[in-house]
């Protein structure tokens, strides 16, 4: 006879001084800085106060279409475009490089570090503004 199971959720989040905070926490705690996220184009242009290229009449390539962008959002506060925060898997030479090159580009400052909520312990969470 097979034993029955209990259905349990996934312990997924940060393992902090042995309590484990739920990956949601950690954006909520993000959004609770004033952020809400997009209900426009998730791009890298709107920091820089610039359209995103796949809505213009033209079309085309965007930056924001760039591989490197992986679990993207882009978060408004007091009205305009305010972070993107971008959560990929890893970012090779020619990748950082690109998203260097983007952010001098726009004028805009970036901030790499571990707490991404899409996948505690494994993605990247990188975080771009404006400079200001
Ligand atoms: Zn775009």
């Amino acid at each position: 006879m097979k034993q029955r199971k209990e259905k349990t959720m996934p312990d997924y989040g940060y393992f902090c001084k042995g309590d484990i905070i739920p990956a949601g926490e950690m954006k909520r705690q993000f959004l609770s800085k004033g952020m809400k996220p997009t209900t426009g184009y998730v791009c890298i242009r709107r920091l820089a106060g610039k359209q995103c290229k796949i809505g213009s009449p033209r079309g085309g390539r965007c930056e924001c279409t760039h591989p490197l962008f992986d679990h993207t959002e882009l978060f408004i506060k007091d009205g305009k475009p305010h972070t993107l925060v971008t959560q990929p898997y890893s970012l090779r030479d020619e990748e950082l490089s690109a998203l260097l090159s983007m952010c001098e580009k726009f004028n805009l400052k970036i901030s790499m570090d571990g707490a991404a909520w899409h996948f505690p312990g494994r993605a990247l969470r990188v975080v771009i503004t404006q400079k200001h």
